[in-house]
């Protein structure tokens, strides 16, 4: 048995579960992962990919040297390198020079509109504040974001304009205080492992009785006291003839309406139509069923929503979000431990990120960027010239490479995230790319948007860097180094600050800001004093000190250093006062099937991997579960032949995939499913990008295909797409 030099206690670099890990290390090499069993997030427990999912870290692929482009890239016919041979190796003080001149050259001739970021859902809450800050204060522009725009903008849109705020209300671990919670959306085993476990604790242990309303047969449904298998995309039809039997049956909470709510009358009057016989026609769960659902949840004593992103990730992603909000509005099934309003948010710091104000409308905690009295605030902060942050609300991740064209977006810098796995319809996303004057990968591998820069900046992984993670609890966690660096990489925050100082140094007088040239701190000696600058003005992380998260973490708002932290959220009253109803109506996918496509594709997550797969597939994870595989009920594969394990081409309006097909009653007639990791089988070739109009979220849970039956020899091959780069 190998002994241990030392155990490092971290968090989870996955999902938002934020499960704490114990790294063992020997030799500066972690050998085994385990879990503290006095951990409140997980009680040692973790799923596969905390428990296996590490060796990435040291994988021979991973780079950590800076990398400069050999042949210079030209906006219109920028191309992907993966292979090392096409570029040259550099100090840091070159790259980042070079960094530094060719931004500062951009901004200077074009302008803060020219300038954009893609912030980082991975990275830790101190990397993500320090470069939204250096974009805001330096280059004065909230063209801002991260991929929190692809998953749950939605939810977020509509718990700010419901309730006015947008995280968990609850903690997940309280989901056994209720006697009923609805899941939704969300294939909870594979995507919050975790979190299903303590659902499925919460049925055999508590007695709760659980509604699942999801288009598939996810593992909860074995689980469920009733499935509610819906049409993708018909979620409001759903929900709101719930509403319609709460109100019709009279299980309203009037007392809370009166108290705590407004505009029901007005809602109301749109309820009409909204019968569970309408709701039938769309979606095609049985009215009684949705009878059943409704009454269950409106008579539990408490109650509580869970979600993911098949609410969220729609072209009306928004008011599918608003349609669950109702449901807790009408039966006051909110504001105690238990009950509430809980999307479940995806990558490990997905929540934190956004509370760092990675967000082209919000600074951090949630600070609108048009309003004076939060500008002023983060002026002084930054010591920036009064008026001198930009006013101006930036442009969205979907919205920014969309505006890569002379006129428009220059330059970009990308620190963790990759757009060429996750926008929607990559073949256009492909073009925006190559559009691009200059961009920047700051990552730990040259992934399929990295493989375009023109500079690779080589960042720390998790197991190397300091800092903290805000779970979808809203629970603050730390994040620790086991062993130094790989090479020459460094964590996002050291690259960060010496990046900014030399930006600031190259600005001098210029005439956007008319003003002097901010001269903001960049010399943080470690990563808490970033934390602490943040917690300054972001009232909610007032109270959270490195040494108060030491053992568990601080579940904010922690507004002052005696606070024991926040569970559970709306007790008195909303944040924005009285919780909004809205007037809903039912809006289709943008794309329904018909005869030439005439299935739905819903994509997702699998146990095994994680978003693009930049670590999980360049892990031992990738040797469990090593190719994409299409998921089609045994009716749709018998009519169009197609057998298990059969090369199955996918093809939609945009592109075409070949992988093999899992013929499974998981899914159900007229929809297959198909998982987004692979980049040998991409499933956003194929994915629409209709937006919702308010949270700019794309359509990734629903559009039309068709299958046909393939030859082997169609089928690419994962390994040599590993190798040599993607699609
Ligand atoms: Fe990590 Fe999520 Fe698995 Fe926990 S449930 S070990 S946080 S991936």
């Amino acid at each position: 048995m190998i002994k241990p030099d030392h155990i490092t206690t971290t968090t989870c670099p996955y999902c938002g579960v934020g499960c704490a890990l114990q790294l063992h290390v020997k030799d500066d090499f972690i050998f085994k992962v385990t879990s503290p069993f006095d951990s409140p997030v997980n009680h040692g427990n973790l799923c596969v990919k905390g428990r296996f999912g590490y060796d990435f870290v040291y994988h021979p692929k991973r780079v950590t040297t800076p990398l400069i482009r050999k042949v210079k890239q030209e906006a219109g016919g920028r191309t992907q390198a993966f292979d090392l041979s096409e570029w040259r190796e550099a100090t840091w003080d070159e790259a980042l020079d070079y960094v530094a001149d060719r931004l500062v050259e951009i901004y200077k001739r074009d302008g803060s509109d020219a300038m954009a970021v893609y912030c980082c859902a991975k990275a830790t809450n101190e990397d993500n504040y320090l470069l939204q800050k250096m974009y805001r204060a330096l280059f004065r522009t909230n063209n801002v974001d991260h991929c929190t725009r692809l998953c749950h903008a939605g939810s977020v849109v509509a718990l700010q304009q419901a309730v006015g705020s947008s995280a968990m209300s609850n903690t997940a671990s309280q989901v056994i205080m209720n006697d009923v919670f609805i899941v939704t959306g969300s294939n909870t085993s594979e995507n919050h492992p975790i979190i299903s476990l303590q659902m499925k604790e919460a049925v055999e242990k508590h007695g709760a009785k659980m509604i699942v309303v999801d288009p598939r047969r996810i593992d909860l449904v074995d689980f469920a006291e009733l499935w509610l298998p819906l049409k993708p995309g018909t979620n409001v039809p759903v929900f709101t003839a719930m509403a319609y039997v709460i109100v019709e049956e009279n299980l309203v909470n009037h007392d809370f309406i009166d108290d705590r709510t407004e505009g029901y009358t007005e809602f109301l009057a749109t309820l009409e139509k909204f019968t569970p016989e309408y709701a039938e026609e769309l979606s095609g769960v049985p009215a009684g069923d949705i009878r059943k659902a409704a009454r269950l949840y409106a008579k539990a004593k408490n109650a509580a929503i869970y979600w993911g992103m098949g609410i969220s990730q729609l072209s009306h992603g928004t008011a599918s979000a608003l349609a669950l909000i109702h449901l807790a509005f009408l039966t006051g099934h909110i504001g105690r431990d238990g009950t509430g309003l809980n999307p479940l948010r995806g990558q490990n710091n997905v929540q934190g990120a956004s509370d760092m104000g990675a967000m082209p409308f919000h600074y951090p905690g949630y600070m609108r960027v048009d309003n004076e009295a939060n500008a002023a605030k983060w002026e002084k902060t930054w010591n920036i010239e009064p008026g001198g942050l930009s006013r101006k609300l930036g442009l969205t991740t979907t919205e920014i490479l969309g505006h890569a064209h002379e006129g428009g977006i220059r330059s970009l810098y990308i620190m963790g995230e990759n757009p060429m796995m996750s926008e929607p319809n990559l073949n256009v996303t492909r073009q925006h790319m190559e559009q691009l004057e200059f961009l920047v990968s700051q990552d730990i591998f040259i992934n399929e948007s990295g493989a375009y820069a023109d500079v690779f900046l080589p960042a720390t992984p998790f197991a190397e860097k300091d800092g903290t993670f805000s779970n979808t609890d809203r629970r603050v966690q730390r994040v620790r180094a086991a062993h130094p660096p790989r090479g020459q990489s460094r964590p996002d925050w050291q690259i960060l600050c010496d990046l900014a100082k030399r930006i600031e140094s190259r600005l001098g007088p210029f005439d956007h800001t008319q003003g002097r040239l901010a001269t903001a701190k960049w010399d943080y000696s470690n990563p808490e004093e970033i934390l602490r600058e943040m917690a300054s003005v972001n009232e909610d992380y007032a109270g959270i000190t490195y040494e108060r998260i030491d053992k568990v973490g601080l579940i904010y708002p922690v507004p002052d250093m005696n606070h024991p932290g926040t569970p559970t959220l709306f007790t008195e009253s909303f944040p924005r006062g009285r919780g909004k109803f809205h007037v809903l109506d039912y809006v289709p996918v943008r794309e329904e099937p018909d005869d030439e496509y005439p299935f739905i594709l819903t994509t997702g997550r699998l146990l095994e991997h994680w978003h693009g797969g930049t670590m999980t597939r360049n892990s031992a994870l990738n040797e469990i579960y090593p190719e994409a595989r299409v998921e089609i009920h045994p009716a749709d594969a018998e009519i169009h032949g197609i057998r298990n394990g059969d090369p199955v081409k996918v093809q939609s309006r945009r592109g075409e995939v070949v992988m093999r097909a899992t013929v499974t009653e998981k899914t159900t007639v007229g929809v297959i499913f198909v998982p987004w990791h692979f980049a040998e089988a991409a499933a956003n070739l194929l994915t629409n990008d209709a937006l919702d109009p308010q949270a700019k979220i794309p359509e990734f849970k629903a559009c039309a295909v068709q299958v046909f039956p393939a030859r082997e020899s169609d089928l690419a091959n994962p390994e040599a797409v590993l190798e040599r780069g993607r699609y």
